[in-house]
């Protein structure tokens, strides 16, 4: 019998081994990937995910280059900065991590990073190219979905997909990756109405509305997959025991730490009635950033005509 739960984190594992078997192609050829990350200001979260992706390109035998920026840096350092990175040879993928500080376009910022090397898959040529069916950098927290559904032979084709939330970095471009595999598609978002009685349509469903636990029995077809974007730090002790209850590894965690994680899905609820389901952690998370390593050897490998 398959398992019901979704090991983000095995498939994760599977994607960086075969882009460190493309790193090591490309250092054979004298190449070596190399991203490049711009974090602004001194969001702590913005500083673990930076410090993380750094960490793990290395891993993978790729170079990365973290340029920290105070939160008061003029806009035009910042595309001075992009500026340079698009020039340097030696650079194949720009990522500015987000969100950045109030003050400053989020747009115009994404829109100078070449397009070719961003790994993020923001800028609107690769938005664009993705819309038309051509993708060719996407968004990596959608790629890493698709990646997973594909990898644990999830047939989508013909399928009613549901996708909780409608911003660019997750629900928009994965709605367009869902329609391009041909299932037929509903976007949710904060003013649809009866949430429930279409989410209840959903053969897949996928939860980006960043709400705690917003998903609940009530929201899933009893057989429907389930996947969790949502990320929260649960840092009191009766929300942990309200969602979670009688799961004493969990309290336990909490006890040591003083938080936990959990989705947008009310996993200890939905569990019982989906058919596979992303946890939180262990869920999307991992394959994030594996399809970011993914992008950056393939921006590499394109620069250079060596992608399939
Ligand atoms: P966002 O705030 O930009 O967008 C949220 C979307 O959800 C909006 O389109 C909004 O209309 C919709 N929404 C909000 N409340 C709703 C409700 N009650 N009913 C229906 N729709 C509702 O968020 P985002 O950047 O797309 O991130 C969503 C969540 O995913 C967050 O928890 C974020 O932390 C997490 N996230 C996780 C990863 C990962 O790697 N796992 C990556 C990106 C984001």
């Amino acid at each position: 019998m398959t398992e019901k739960k979704l090991d983000g984190k095995k498939v994760a594992t599977e994607i960086r081994a075969e882009v460190a078997e493309r790193v090591a192609r490309l250092l054979g050829r004298g190449v070596v990937p190399r991203l490049d990350v711009v974090l602004v200001g001194d969001d702590p979260a913005s500083r673990i995910y930076v410090g993380s992706k750094a960490r793990v390109s290395e891993k993978l035998g790729m170079v990365s280059k973290t340029h920290r920026l105070p939160a008061e840096t003029t806009p035009d350092k910042i595309l001075a900065l992009i500026d340079g990175l698009n020039e340097d040879p030696e650079v194949d993928g720009i990522l500015v991590q987000l969100p950045l500080p109030a003050a400053l376009d989020t747009h115009a910022v994404l829109d100078r990073i070449d397009p070719a090397k961003d790994v993020d898959g923001f800028h609107p040529v690769n938005v664009g190219l993705l819309q038309q069916g051509r993708p060719r950098l996407v968004a990596c927290t959608p790629a890493g979905i698709l990646e997973l559904l594909r990898r644990e032979a999830i047939p989508i084709e013909g399928r009613r997909a549901v996708v909780v939330g409608r911003s660019d970095i997750v629900g928009k471009p994965l709605a367009m990756l869902l329609l391009h595999a041909h299932a037929t598609v509903t976007l949710c978002h904060s003013r649809t109405r009866d949430l429930a009685a279409v989410t209840r349509e959903a053969d897949i469903l996928v939860a980006a509305a960043g709400r705690l636990a917003l998903i609940g029995a009530e929201h899933v077809r009893p057989g429907a997959v389930v996947i969790d974007v949502g990320i929260h730090r649960v840092t009191d002790r009766a929300t942990v025991e309200r969602l979670f209850p009688g799961d004493a590894a969990r309290l336990a965690r909490f006890e040591g730490k003083g938080s936990v994680l959990a989705g947008d899905v009310d996993y200890a609820r939905v569990e019982p009635v989906a058919a596979r389901i992303t946890p939180v952690p262990g869920g999307v998370g991992p394959l994030t950033i594996a399809m970011l390593m993914a992008n950056t050897v393939r921006a590499a490998e394109l620069r250079r005509g060596m992608a399939e």
